[in-house]
């Protein structure tokens, strides 16, 4: 290769540069519309482009669409091309005037481009054509052929639409509809679905509906519902018979009406408690009868029903008669109130003549008599520790428990229930704890009732362990005892009703006679003090039953 010098390297440059500077000024030109011909060498030789009759503002409108536009001469060689046209394709511009179309439509399409031609010479006609980019990718178009004149003859204009855009959103559009197709469809079936659903729970509901109405209205107890707010909305029919009230009558507190003065209040508070804690309710009053006028006994219940996030939905109570027990509970109270006051008067004099015999020439009886006499007197002491617990029962029902009261120390109490039971119960280890000195008002005899009877209780209902502990808690206002047990315990269920008169439990493996009434006097003693009794107990594992006593000030 021939060396060449700086200088005329630079030459060279300046040379090349300023034909570079000449042709980007003819393409500016051209596109501006300022000159009107071209000649362009092709392996023909160099061939004159015409532009004269190219109108300059049409041009710079044609260069401005985002359509590619061209011109091809009868043998189908571009005459004029937009510069959109290349971009379309990825070609410069110069690659694409003077070129023949064909080049840029791919073989297999070349027969129908030249259908088309062949009737573009005819008429104006559309179509679509597949032509082919710089990288040999297929792009598609819409093709709109027309025939121009010139002034040189006739030349074929060409539009072209690129398709690539409309036929990607088109199949991107046909995607979404199938996607859309499916979606209804499943949307269609899972509405049928629910509809199968919903008829189904409704019929359902209806039917629990009906059987809870046809149930409610033909048990023999009372029934009613109200809403979480404790709002009532249903009675049975039950109700609207016994009452005479409508179910409107009855709503708010329209129930009132029936329930007798004295039961109004206790009722009141206890459904109040029940709505505050959730808790199911339970209380007793007197509900008047329409036909008779008379107020008869019954148990309300209700338990409140939940939903999955333990939020109340409804409260379904019953109120049954209990008339007849109340009755059979009173009788059962008066039998007892003579049954035992009878009793005393014999008893008395039982004791009295036992007591004679016991002293009764004291020297001469044989040892024998004297053991029978002492079994006697034991025998006559429990008798009448029963007789005695039966009238207090009676004297509490007629509300006619009454004792004298005066200043007493707790020490003095728990001192002397100590001694006595160590005496009675010797197998038994009893153990005192915490500070006893705490003065109260109390009448002595009763208190130690109360805690010999728990003692007693203790060492009943604990026939393995015979550890027994007492503790007394003495604060600036009250005190309290406690006997603690390890026996056989009370379940939450058990422990509910053992201060009731009568009440034993009856369920557990271990049985013991009893009459039921030790806890109910016992209570009943403490609260005509002032005081509370209660327990805490766990089943199998033992019992702890307190009584606290206002400290007197
Ligand atoms: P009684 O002992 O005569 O049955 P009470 O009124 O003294 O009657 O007690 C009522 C019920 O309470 C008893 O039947 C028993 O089931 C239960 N009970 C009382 N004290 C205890 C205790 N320390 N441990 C377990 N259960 C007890």
């Amino acid at each position: 290769m021939e060396t060449k010098t700086l200088p005329e390297l630079i030459a060279i440059i300046y040379e090349l540069r300023a034909k570079l500077n000449e042709t980007q000024n003819t393409i500016d030109a051209i596109f501006n519309g300022e000159i009107d011909a071209l000649v362009v060498p092709n392996k023909n030789g160099h061939q004159l482009y015409t532009l004269k009759n190219a109108d300059r503002n049409y041009r710079v409108i044609v260069e401005n669409m985002t359509q590619g536009a061209l011109t091809l001469d009868s043998n189908g060689v571009i005459l004029y091309s937009n510069s959109r046209f290349a971009s379309l394709l990825n070609f410069p511009l110069e690659h694409v005037i003077g070129v023949p179309f064909e080049n840029f439509v791919p073989d297999e399409f070349k027969a129908a481009f030249r259908r088309l031609l062949n009737k573009g010479w005819r008429e104006n006609i559309k179509d679509d054509l597949y032509l082919m980019g710089k990288n040999f990718e297929r792009i598609p178009f819409l093709l709109s052929l027309t025939k121009l004149e010139f002034d040189k003859g006739e030349v074929i204009s060409i539009i072209l639409t690129d398709l690539s855009l409309i036929i990607e959103t088109e199949n991107q559009l046909k995607a979404k509809n199938i996607e859309l197709e499916k979606a209804q469809y499943i949307t269609a079936k899972l509405n049928k679905e629910l509809k199968d659903t919903v008829k189904e729970k409704t019929r359902d509901l209806l039917i629990s509906q009906r059987n809870f109405k046809f149930l409610a209205d033909n048990i023999p107890v009372m029934v009613w519902t109200a809403d979480r707010d404790g709002k009532f909305d249903y009675f049975n029919q039950q109700w609207l018979d016994y009452t005479g009230l409508s179910v409107d009558d009855s709503k708010n507190d329209g129930w009132m009406k029936v329930v007798h003065l004295h039961d109004i209040k206790a009722s009141m508070e206890s459904w109040q408690a029940a709505l505050a804690t959730s808790m199911p309710l339970e209380t007793m009053c007197r509900i008047r009868k329409i036909d008779s006028g008379e107020y008869l006994w019954h148990l309300t219940k209700a338990i409140p029903f939940f939903d999955e996030n333990s939020r109340i939905i409804a409260w379904f109570g019953t109120m049954t008669n209990i008339e007849e027990q109340k009755q059979a509970l009173a009788k059962k109270d008066e039998f007892i109130g003579i049954a035992s006051h009878e009793l005393k008067t014999p008893l008395t004099s039982l004791k009295g003549y036992m007591q004679l015999i016991s002293a009764y020439k004291q020297n001469e009886l044989p040892p024998i008599i004297k053991q029978f006499a002492g079994k006697a007197n034991e025998a006559i002491g429990k008798l009448a520790n029963l007789v005695n617990d039966l009238l207090d029962v009676s004297k509490i029902q007629m509300g006619k428990l009454e004792f004298n009261t005066s200043l007493l120390n707790v020490s003095d109490l728990i001192q002397l229930c100590i001694e006595s039971a160590q005496f009675m119960y010797p197998n038994y280890i009893i153990s005192v704890h915490g500070k006893k000195n705490g003065i109260v008002t109390g009448n002595m005899e009763r208190l130690e009732q109360v805690m010999m009877n728990l003692i007693s209780n203790a060492v009943k209902y604990s026939p393995v362990n015979k550890e027994i502990d007492i503790e007394t808690e003495v604060t600036e206002t009250e005190v309290k005892v406690s006997i603690k047990d390890f026996g056989i315990g009370l379940s939450d269920h058990q422990k509910e009703r053992i201060f009731e008169r009568f009440y034993r439990v009856e369920d557990n493996t271990y049985s013991t006679s009893g009459l039921g009434i030790g806890l109910y006097i016992s209570s009943e003693i403490i609260k005509a003090h002032n005081g509370k009794i209660g327990v805490m107990s766990k089943l199998n594992k033992g019992s702890t039953f307190y009584f606290i006593l206002p400290i007197h000030e």
